[in-house]
């Protein structure tokens, strides 16, 4: 008979709980009251855990599986991390009972096992059988991802359509069937009694320009816009029918409030301003990383990965670390010692640290001079370097030249060349003893400054190298400090440590650049790498190493198909140039072609922050009919509530729809909810957004059955089965019996969401060589046998087994031994560094029609006229700074999870212990914090570790909607949950721009991005 000490269980319950009691011992002895404490004694060790899901026999190695549950790969989407994980599945109760990671995704194991382990000896890597095994492939999920699960079974999850019922926004609702909707919101009429509404079909125009007399904002059909949260794995089918289906080009995703001047900054420097690549620090092999307004493990992207690395590698690598940050958190290990330290800083002032610290590597020669020197790829590979620059590349500073601002060419100087003008043809010109010549295979000089002799005459030209350190030089050490609160030596000290490991140093960033000044702190930050040279270098920056996309393989084509239509028309959020327009034109002929009616923002992707402006000034163009697709702009987006009316208005926008799982802030001023699938039930592919070295791709499918009402064809109602049936009902291209093509091309059948997912697992299946097929054994032990009908019958006799490999261990995965080659990373960035963007240094602010440095470079906060924020609103009326930042637990959506709730349940303001008291404010007391957008009072929390004069609130509370209010469905009341009230909103303070004309919330002006961090705002006790 099995006895307990013979018996290791695989399941990583007892060593969870450990690491959860160690790190949270006092609120667990708070939580404990009942079946954790002890008062109900049970003869399992872990209290009221469920059975384990398997047992390994110590003496055979043989997995024994529990038949009541199953174990299957897939992936958390608790936040935008998206890991890959294991759950496990009480089958007769059709509900996951536990979360942990999933040994083959390197975002949750390090290191990760091969790929070509057998299912079921992917289980004994996680037991401790054998010598090696046990701690070694240690695959988690973080405390938000094992609480999160919870709201599939959230009591306020929507599962049957609603129509609003009243004024929009009056949170009253009525059920209706998929089948009115889908009329409904296809066909239009007088749906509310308020007149008619344009139906979708009747939107769907591709001729008719959507404002009369200017085409170039394409036909009436970009009039439907989509709004998304982020890629959960499920885009590629709402393009398809957005763009290439319905032909609207008019899609955006949250980053514009979220990461989004990170991320445009370091586009910038990659060269690429829609995409924005970003690098991440080789976290196991760095020795020295900066992390500036981004905390390790803390937040960030992947924050859980970036955590179990770091971890690591202060413990037992050779990493140390400094966070420089407004607000301390626990990204600083005590135990660690001086391995981390951390910095405060003046909110929203990074760029002049940055810009701080490359003057000093400049006066000081520590720049990388050797990889800064080579001006093309030939050249650094003849080199050795890992990449190249634009450093030595002479641009045009004649300030009378047509040109000014672009990079001299060949074409400038009379060169033939075998292309176009100004086309990659065209070759970029570097300084040489005997003038300008093309960059060619070796090392030109770093610095110029003089005249180059042109086809045209004379021209004044600069090296981008001399271009930037003009910028640094611009302001001593002595001003950069007063600046940005960190003392002179500590910028020193920074640059010097940052400087003394070769290439094994980096800096990263992320949310905290969500400020006045963001695109140039993050394009400054981003270029202490560059200056080092560290990227594509073991122990340097690397780019994430790619994935196997689900979209494009070898079986079939998901990304084309017959009678696609190709949208047509600048976007609704103004991302492109203004100089386009038929406003310019028309303003240019009148002799004064700026300031634009708005701004515009051609550096930077689409934007969810201008789309809501855009919207409700109907500039540059009206919407008829809005979708938001799992996503929550009215609240996420700082200042949107001074235009949030307005958004309610139905002759503004006159059909809201939402796709989503709940009644979020956003979800609750539309027309009509579609009910959608949550976490473990719903498909998606995914790759992780950066820091893995190897390609990755993270499979999701549901392992559980989902819970949202069926439709007349017995499919569950969700995103996919809106898309399909609307489109089916308009005769959309793309959807139906003959919808995608395979390498023959013959047409496949698009009717179910297995059609399109189990044709993209096939892809990922079969990209380069083939994952092998998937045994009986794999799909029994990982649970796809669940889904097995689905694969035969969908799939092609010698797919199936290998989709359904991409399954049963979720995902697909290189092995880790791909990383690098020697000491260079195997999937290299392979463009140049911009030291200088020649797009950014000639682009021109349309509101004032003048041009912005192409390096990086610090520059205070301005509103859109180019006025400074400071000049607005003087630190004298203003003199605190309100920041936000995030806990490793909970986010806006996380809230709705109870278990997180009892260990995170609301978010008292954090005040600095010198700002407290010079305002005799004590923890516990209520204070009230007010800025020129808006004002808030909250309890106090009275804590070191926060800059001085900077108040910190935490993000995921104060909700208005998602649980916190009253709504009403078919005349039953669902009660608030004050517990989802809980908490404040920093949002709530967030500042409308008062130098715009047409109301538009505060934001970067070269990325266009929300503006959160530094708020400038006043502290006071209330009586
Ligand atoms: S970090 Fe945590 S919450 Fe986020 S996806 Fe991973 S396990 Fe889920």
């Amino acid at each position: 008979m099995t006895t307990r000490r013979n018996i290791l269980k695989g399941a990583a319950a007892a060593g969870a709980l450990g690491t959860f009691g160690a790190g949270y011992a006092g609120t667990v002895k708070k939580l404990a009251k009942g079946k954790w404490s002890g008062e109900a004694p049970d003869k399992r060790l872990t209290g009221f855990a469920p059975d384990p899901e398997f047992r390994i026999d110590p003496e055979t190695g043989d997995v024994v599986l529990n038949p009541d549950q199953a174990m299957s790969y897939t992936m958390c989407i608790g936040c935008t991390t998206m890991c890959g994980v294991r759950v496990r599945v009480d089958k007769a109760n059709n509900k996951v009972l536990r979360v942990a990671g999933n040994p083959y995704s390197p975002m949750s194991t390090d290191p990760f096992i091969a790929y070509e382990t057998p299912v079921r000896d992917s289980f004994k890597a996680l037991s401790q059988l054998g010598p090696d095994q046990g701690l070694a492939n240690r695959s988690t999920a973080c405390g938000r991802g094992n609480a999160v699960l919870q709201q599939v079974d959230n009591p306020r999850r929507v599962l049957k359509p609603l129509k609003r019922v009243g004024p929009r926004g009056s949170g009253k609702w009525e059920t209706i069937s998929f089948e009115q909707l889908v009329k409904e919101v296809v066909e239009g009429g007088d749906l509310f009694g308020e007149g008619k509404v344009a139906g979708l079909s009747e939107i769907r125009d591709l001729e008719t320009p959507i404002v009369k007399g200017a085409p170039e904002f394409g036909p009436r059909a970009n009039g439907l816009v989509l709004m998304n949260c982020v890629d959960d794995g499920r885009d590629n089918l709402v393009l398809r029918w957005l763009k290439q289906s319905f032909g609207s080009t008019n899609f955006t995703r949250h980053g514009s409030y979220c990461g989004g001047a990170y991320r445009s900054g370091s586009g910038a420097l990659f060269g690429d301003f829609k995409k924005m690549p970003h690098a991440k620090p080789d976290f196991l092999n760095a020795e020295f990383i900066i992390f500036a307004g981004t905390a390790p493990g803390n937040a960030g992207n992947p924050f859980k990965r970036i955590g179990t690395l770091i971890a690591k590698a202060r413990s037992d690598g050779n990493l140390k670390y400094v966070v420089v940050d407004p607000v301390l958190n626990n990204s600083q290990n005590g135990p660690s010692g001086d391995r981390s330290r951390w910095v405060p800083i003046r909110p929203g002032t990074d760029g002049a640290m940055a810009m701080a610290m490359i003057r000093w590597m400049f006066e000081n020669d520590r720049i990388n001079s050797d990889y800064l020197a080579q001006p093309s790829k030939a050249a650094a590979e003849a080199a050795g370097e890992a990449n190249w620059t634009n450093a030595t590349h002479l641009v045009i500073v004649d300030p009378d030249h047509p040109r000014l601002g672009h990079f001299l060419r060949g074409s400038d100087l009379g060169l033939e060349i075998a292309g176009d003008r100004y086309s990659d043809a065209d070759p970029h010109m570097v300084a040489s003893q005997s003038g300008a010549v093309p960059a060619g295979p070796s090392a030109a000089p770093l610095f110029f400054d003089g005249v180059a002799e042109t086809s045209g005459g004379p021209v004044a030209v600069k090296t981008s190298l001399t271009l930037l350190r003009e910028e640094a030089m611009a302001k001593t050490l002595e001003e950069y400090s007063a600046d940005c609160g960190i003392p002179a030596d500590t910028l020193v000290s920074l640059a010097r440590e940052f400087t003394s490991h070769g290439r094994k140093a980096a800096v990263n960033s992320h949310g905290g650049m969500m400020n006045g000044s963001g695109f140039y702190n993050a394009y400054a930050l981003m270029m202490l790498n560059t200056l080092i040279g560290n990227l594509n270098w073991k122990g340097g920056t690397m780019i994430a190493g790619g994935w196997f996309p689900d979209n494009n393989g070898p079986a079939y084509d998901l990304a084309k198909f017959p009678g696609a239509v190709k949208p047509k028309g600048l976007p609704i959020g103004r991302n492109v140039p203004y100089e386009k327009t038929s406003e310019f034109k028309a303003k240019k002929a009148a002799g004064k072609p700026y300031p634009a009616d708005a701004p515009w923002y051609p550096n930077a992707p689409g934007l969810a922050t201008e789309w809501i402006s855009s919207m409700v000034n109907g500039y540059p163009y009206p919407v008829e009919a809005l979708i938001f697709r799992n996503t929550n702009p009215v609240y996420g987006i700082p200042g949107i509530s001074h235009l949030v009316e307005k958004m309610k208005d139905p002759k503004v926008i006159p059909l809201i729809i939402s796709v989503d799982p709940f009644i979020n802030e956003s979800t609750a001023i539309s027309d009509y909810v579609i009910p959608d699938s949550v976490m473990y039930e719903t498909w998606g592919f995914t790759k992780p957004w950066g820091g893995v070295a190897t390609k990755t791709t993270t499979a999701r499918w549901p392992v559980i059955d989902p819970k949202m009402e069926k439709n007349a064809e017995g499919e569950r109602i969700g995103l996919e089965t809106f898309l399909i049936a609307t489109a089916k009902r308009m005769g959309l291209p793309g959807f139906g019996d003959k919808a995608i093509p395979d390498a023959d091309g013959n047409l496949h059948p698009l009717n179910r969401a297995e059609d399109w997912y189990l044709r993209g697992a096939a892809n990922v299946a079969t990209i380069g060589k083939p994952v092998p097929e998937a045994s009986d054994d794999d799909l029994e032990v990982s649970g796809v046998s669940r889904i097995r009908a689905d694969l035969e019958a969908t799939l092609k006799p010698g797919e199936w087994r290998r989709a359904a490999t991409i399954f049963a261990k979720g995902g697909r995965y290189e092995n880790i031994e791909h990383s690098y080659k020697g000491d260079k990373a195997t999937h290299a960035f392979g463009k140049p560094m911009l030291v200088y963007n020649e797009g950014l240094g000639t682009f021109r602010r349309a509101t004032t029609g003048t041009c912005l440095p192409g390096t990086p470079a610090w520059r205070e906060a301005e509103f859109a006229d180019g006025s400074k924020v400071a000049e607005h609103y003087p630190k004298a009326d203003w003199p605190v700074h309100v920041v936000s930042y995030k806990s490793p637990l909970q986010n806006s959506y996380s809230v709705g999870a109870k278990a997180l709730l009892r260990i995170v349940a609301s978010n008292p303001v954090q005040i600095g212990g010198e700002l407290a008291r010079a305002h005799g404010i004590k923890t516990g007391d209520r204070v009230r914090l007010t800025t020129p957008g808006g004002a808030l009072e909250s309890v106090a929390v009275v804590r070191e570790g926060i800059a001085p004069d900077t108040v910190a609130i935490e993000h995921g509370f104060g909700h208005r909607a998602f649980g916190a209010e009253d709504i009403v469905i078919d005349d039953e009341t669902w009660p608030a949950d004050p517990r989802l009230a809980a908490g404040v909103l920093l949002n709530d303070l967030g500042i409308i721009d008062p130098t715009r004309a047409k109301p538009g919330v505060w934001v970067d002006p070269v990325s266009g991005t929300a503006v959160r961090q530094g708020l400038p705002a006043r502290l006071e006790r209330v009586a």
